[in-house]
């Protein structure tokens, strides 16, 4: 496993574990003497006296504590269903959270009208504090035929709908920067007004993530976009469009662009696609298919039940942790899509070599010596992980957080190596596991989250909060 420090630390030099890395660079940051002044004594009731104790303690230049009452307890950065679900908890438990960017943009800008979920309904639900807010309850309310698979014009508006319900006082401006102070942190929001926060919790998504093969660096960007980057299918019918990968988002993009009228070749290197629920009688065996597969249906059999339980992958040594997460989430198609890819020319266990842009067209070649011309390509080619690529980081503050591989290292709670300092999502992964990627994850997070914010078991919160305990350990 390699954790990334970024900076050399005051404390002890010699590392033997991760958990001994973390803790001391969380010590280096917050060590047990501050520690106890934050827990005895709120953040916003440090006079300039302890914050100078802080500050001198660990010989740093860190200014007196600049809280205030006033300030948020906890910001998030990010309204997509992860940051709506932990707000919307966060908030019912009491308090003063400040919820930040547009309501459910990914999803409204960068995935491609007309797409169908992959997820199943039951792991569609943003998770809310309250009863009544789920799809159901949403799809009630608009008078809307329940639909499987999901349109995401449907998910799209139960954001927008959750959002106006329980977090109506949302901020859509973007965050562009970012300070650690030393208890708590420093916004700055895209119009220039600060705002600052006891604790900051990131879920900011993949959008800054795409894995984009070198290869492809080259051509203009007319010529070649990555399927989470908003594909307009409309403007590509007609068009001779070559997509890279044989994931969800290229499999699905190339039978749009089908349909739309668009000359369509899907390249791909594995060799056959495949398909989610490819065994379906594993998936009608009635108790037996439940012991195999949760709900959120994540991953192959077994694993699919091992992955709901992310406090228990967390617990699993990181090598083999990173071939279930790998596992769960290889590449494959929704079982609705062979049909519709019928008529679609696929190349499978070949990949491409080179790409040129020439005349107006590119031209590919493949390891096969063959050759492609083709107007547009569309790289479904996945994303990696990479905090670093969030461009709100003040420097200071990205070397304090350690990584693993681009991926926050965490603690309980969704906790970074910095105090205070929080990622949820398709961020916190690495650490709990895949069932983080999916909207299915965000009853656990905010769960997780809230309860270690607050300082209260998840149970007892489950009372509080209105919810179904039963799903809390999940
Ligand atoms: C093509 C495709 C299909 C998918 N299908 C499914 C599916 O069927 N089911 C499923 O469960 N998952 C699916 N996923 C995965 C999906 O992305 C995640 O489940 C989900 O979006 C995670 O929610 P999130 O809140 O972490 O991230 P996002 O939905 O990406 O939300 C993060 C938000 O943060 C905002 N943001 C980023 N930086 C800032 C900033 N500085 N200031 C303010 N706001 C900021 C972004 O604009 C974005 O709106 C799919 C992904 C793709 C790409």
């Amino acid at each position: 496993m390699r954790v990334k420090f970024n900076k050399p630390r005051c404390h002890s030099p010699l590392f033997s574990s991760f958990s001994e890395q973390l803790e001391s660079r969380r010590s280096d940051l917050d060590c047990s003497r501050c520690l106890f002044i934050s827990k005895t004594m709120t953040t916003s009731t440090l006079g300039p006296h302890e914050a100078h104790v802080n500050s001198e303690h660990h010989g740093r230049a860190f200014p007196p504590s600049p809280l205030a009452a006033t300030d948020l307890d906890v910001a998030i950065i990010g309204a997509g269903p992860y940051g709506l679900s932990a707000a919307a908890h966060l908030k019912a438990a009491g308090l003063k959270v400040g919820i930040f960017g547009r309501p459910m943009d990914f999803w409204a800008s960068k995935m491609p009208a007309g797409m169908l979920l992959r997820s199943p309904r039951v792991a569609s639900n943003i998770a809310a504090p309250l009863r009544n807010f789920s799809l159901d309850a949403y799809e009630t309310t608009a008078g809307l035929p329940p639909r499987a698979p999901l349109p995401l014009e449907t998910f799209v508006a139960y954001g927008h709908w959750f959002q106006r319900q329980l977090l109506p006082n949302l901020d859509a401006r973007e965050v562009t920067s970012v300070q650690h102070l030393g208890p708590g942190f420093r916004l700055v929001l895209e119009d220039g007004e600060p705002i600052r926060c006891k604790r900051l919790v990131v879920a900011a998504g993949i959008g800054p993530f795409q894995r984009i093969p070198s290869i492809f660096t080259s051509l203009p960007a007319s010529q070649v976009q990555h399927c989470y980057s908003g594909c307009d299918v409309k403007s590509l019918s007609k068009k001779r469009v070559v997509v890279i990968g044989a994931g969800q988002s290229a499999l699905e993009c190339a039978a749009l662009l089908h349909e739309a009228g668009s000359d369509v070749e899907v390249i791909a290197r594995i060799s056959a696609l495949r398909w989610i629920g490819q065994h379906p009688v594993l998936h009608n065996l009635g108790p037996i298919s439940s012991l195999l597969y949760s709900p959120h249906d994540v991953g192959p059999a077994g694993i699919s039940r091992l992955v709901a339980a992310p406090n228990l992958v967390m617990r699993i040594p990181l090598k083999l942790r990173d071939r279930i997460r790998i596992r769960a989430v290889r590449p494959a198609g929704s079982k609705w899509l062979p049909a519709r890819l019928e008529k679609v020319q696929i190349t499978t266990g070949r990949s491409v070599t080179s790409a040129h842009s020439e005349h107006g067209r590119v031209r590919l070649r493949l390891d096969d010596g063959t050759e492609r011309s083709t107007d547009h390509v569309l790289l479904g080619t996945g994303y990696s992980v990479d905090i670093s690529r969030y461009r709100f980081w003040s420097e200071q503050l990205l070397q304090q957080i350690a990584t693993i591989d681009g991926y926050p290292a965490l603690q309980t709670g969704f906790e970074s190596s910095v105090s205070g300092l929080h990622f949820i999502g398709a961020t916190a992964a690495r650490c709990y596991g895949p069932l983080l990627y999916f909207v299915a994850g965000t009853e656990f997070a905010s769960r997780e989250l809230t309860s270690k914010i607050v300082k209260r078991g998840v149970r007892s919160l489950a009372k509080t909060l209105d919810v179904r305990p039963e799903f809390v350990d999940a």
